[in-house]
């Protein structure tokens, strides 16, 4: 059982655990005066695939998630250097209106910038002044975050023609009008409404289909990417990423083969997974679109896909036909995924001279902590490089492109300790290309998981159905002292910049980021690189020696990438921040000590600026009474197995919340008399905390409480407090 192993072993993971065709949108009409008066006016209002293939034609603008199709989130702007960063200073802020972790890219167009909050909200700001220029909020149903696995967060936007579009978490897909948020058409992009299926990820536009994948594989779905005509949403083509069930035939010959590489019933157990929840490229000269396909579901194989296999195409970076979604090549960077190892990191496309040839290039640092250099034509593999420590594979043999598994890594009867563990060496916080460095830098961190096999083969539905133990993954010994947690935390979750040389194979310097990793990551052509971090700094580094050259504290965490943008001659750097995301919610126990403030807001600087931040009023709370007596130990116990299967991916391990939703233990005694009403009926589904009823009863919640009200007291043993505002 595995309360068994929360109690006694010292069990923890590091955290969760992704043409010309100018008339193809429809009619563009030069639009405001707002736009026209902006400095980009010489740009057309309709963005197109014209203006995003010529990006380097117009620096100023940032007109798809990775800047270009090649998503190399270097800007070619220099206004703001190594020379002069030290007069960085804040132009404008804008509060945001959701209060969950914001991961987003800003775009922005026409001197009008786009940003995303949580759950799949959007904010128009004039990109000089930050007026807000229009909101709009898709109205997702509170409850449906419990189908989100690592928060309800959202990556960003896509612009086409007049429109902007944005996926919800609720797995819808909103074309919106560019000028005023109204919108043009919305669909559902799940193929069924039972399953949990969110989006997160940014979409693309490419040659007028906007490209969305999904995630949930810590649910149990089956991944699939598609594709929607920019003016009408109607769906042109769609891939899926792993096969489904032979009994209901194949949609084609590439689902057939690919179904060659699984066992057992795969589409009942875990669904097969392979969601593609972040990361495309698109090369136009070869009309391929890159996907990063996802892990496997469930995680274990023993469960999953029992006889062995490949398990096509979990864990690897697919080509396939940008007209068709036809299969053309792909390179499977985990095969067999059994530990999480996404591929769905940010995949970076461009020139490198390697071995004295100039080389088309693919670039990719997933989770499993190789950096991978592919022929993007061909899918060859050029070099495969270990960036952070790795003890799951000695290495990748050159000759059949395979990792060579270390000994016994597959076996996970007893506790584990693998590296990396779930949350990766690198997460979905996207990488920069800076071709002047020539360097690649990576928010990293050292990461570890501890794996223990959980083989129930029933379905539990919107809760994780990985296969392991989630307390062996998440929590923490109940006799761990904070001090102790906090230097436990800052040792196996170190996050760090790391430069890295691609066509050497190595590092070339890091810069240490505190917890988790830095932020996502923008490098310029004034010799920089920015990134903000979870303790409340965004940074400026000399992109060629990694000095911190300038630090603004921001009054809380930052997860989300920097962009920067020119108008009327001026360059701005628009960040925006908000903690939130996997490392809030699961991991509770090793991010609540450190007590980050959480506040959601866009910040955007230029030289000179002087703009300053509202004062926050910060107090300390300590854990109070909870006034519940203690229950006998077998009931606690009880309480918490229930606890580590139904609330701790989204309450924290140790009921230890990360910072973002409620410490339940700090609210007990408040909740406790309504306790049932809450966990079995629903009275805070309003409020995201959906009904429980349909798994588990009115005993068993209360049996929970009595779980939690044992926790708070150990908390309160330990001296347990919060940073609260004010
Ligand atoms: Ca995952």
């Amino acid at each position: 059982m595995s309360f068994r192993f929360a109690r006694c072993v010292f069990v923890f993971a590091t955290i969760c655990l992704c043409g010309l065709l100018t008339s193809c949108a429809g009619s563009p009409t030069e639009s405001s005066a707002a736009s026209a008066s902006s400095a980009s006016a010489a740009a057309p209002s309709s963005v197109n695939a014209a203006r995003i293939e010529n990006a380097d034609a117009t620096p100023g603008e940032w007109l798809t998630h990775g800047r270009t199709y090649g998503e190399e989130r270097f800007s070619p702007l220099e206004k703001i250097n190594d020379a002069n960063v030290s007069q960085l200073g804040l132009a404008w802020y804008a509060d945001l209106p959701t209060r969950r972790g914001v991961e987003t890219t800003p775009l922005m167009a026409n001197g009008k910038l786009f940003v995303t909050g949580s759950w799949g909200h959007v904010l128009a700001y004039d990109a000089r002044t930050g007026e807000q220029l229009w909101h709009f909020d898709p109205q997702v149903p509170k409850d449906y975050g419990v189908h989100a696995c690592c928060d309800v967060v959202n990556r960003g936007v896509a612009l086409w023609g007049q429109n902007v579009y944005v996926g919800s978490i609720d797995g819808r897909l909103h074309a919106l009008d560019r000028d005023s948020g109204a919108v043009v058409w919305q669909i559902d992009t799940r193929i069924n409404d039972t399953d949990s299926y969110t989006i997160t990820g940014a979409p693309r536009v490419v040659k007028g289909n906007v490209i969305i994948g999904n995630g949930g594989a810590e649910m149990a779905v089956r991944g699939y990417v598609s594709a929607y005509d920019a003016s009408t949403g109607a769906l042109v083509w769609r891939f899926y990423t792993v096969p489904g069930n032979p009994a209901d035939g194949f949609e084609d010959a590439t689902q057939e083969w690919i179904a060659k590489t699984w066992t057992g019933q795969w589409w009942k157990n875990g669904k097969g997974g392979g969601t593609a929840w972040d990361s495309f490229a698109f090369d136009p000269a070869l009309n391929l679109l890159y996907i990063g396909v996802g892990n496997a579901a469930s995680w274990n194989t023993k469960v999953r896909s029992p006889e062995g296999g490949d398990n096509l195409f979990v864990s690897s970076i697919v080509a396939v036909n940008a007209d068709t979604g036809e299969y053309v090549w792909h390179y499977q960077t985990t095969p067999g995924d059994h530990w999480d190892y996404t591929a769905t990191q940010h995949m970076i496309l461009t020139e490198l001279e390697i071995a004295g040839k100039k080389r088309d290039v693919l670039m990719q640092a997933p989770k499993n902590g190789f950096f991978y250099v592919l022929d993007r034509k061909t899918g060859e593999l050029l070099s495969a490089e270990k960036f952070m420590p790795v003890t799951w594979a000695t290495h990748v043999d050159m000759e059949t492109g395979r990792p060579v598994e270390a000994p016994g890594v597959r076996d996970t009867e007893e506790v584990k300790l693998i590296i990396p563990g779930p949350s990766g060496s690198h997460n979905w916080h996207p990488m920069s290309f800076n071709p002047e460095t020539g360097y690649v830098y990576i928010p990293a961190k050292v990461s570890s998981g501890f794996y223990l096999d959980d083989l129930f083969t029933e379905r539990r539905k919107t809760i994780w159905t990985v296969n392991y133990s989630v307390a062996s993954m998440v929590t923490l010994p109940d006799e761990m002292p904070v001090e102790d947690r906090k230097a436990f935390a800052n040792q196996e979750v170190a996050g760090m910049l790391m430069a890295w040389d691609p066509v050497a194979g190595r590092e070339a310097w890091r810069m240490p980021k505190g917890l988790y990793s830095g932020s996502g990551v923008l490098s310029t052509a004034g010799n920089l690189v920015f990134q903000g971090d979870l303790h409340g700094n965004f940074s400026a580094h000399d992109a060629t020696t990694g000095e911190v050259l300038w630090n603004d504290a921001v009054q809380g965490g930052v997860m989300a990438s920097p962009i920067s943008y020119e108008v009327d001659g001026e360059q701005y750097v628009a960040i925006a921040q908000g903690y939130g995301g996997e490392t809030s919610l699961p991991f509770g126990a090793v991010t609540g000590p450190f007590n980050m403030v959480n506040i959601s807001r866009l910040l955007v600087y230029k030289l000179g600026a002087k703009s300053e931040l509202p004062i926050v009023e910060t107090a300390i709370q300590d854990l109070p009474e909870h006034g519940l007596a203690a229950a006998p130990a077998e009931e606690v116990e009880k309480g918490r197995e229930l606890y580590n299967i139904y609330c701790a991916v989204c309450h924290g391990g140790n009921a230890t919340s990360g910072g973002v939703l409620p410490d339940l233990r700090f609210r007990l005694r408040e909740l406790a008399p309504a306790w049932t009403q809450i966990v079995i009926d629903g009275a805070f589904a309003a409020n995201g905390m959906p009904a429980w009823k349909d798994f588990l009863t009115t005993e068993e919640a209360l049996v929970i409480r009595s779980y939690v009200a044992h926790e708070a007291t150990l908390g309160r043993g330990r001296g347990e407090n919060r940073l609260i505002k004010k």
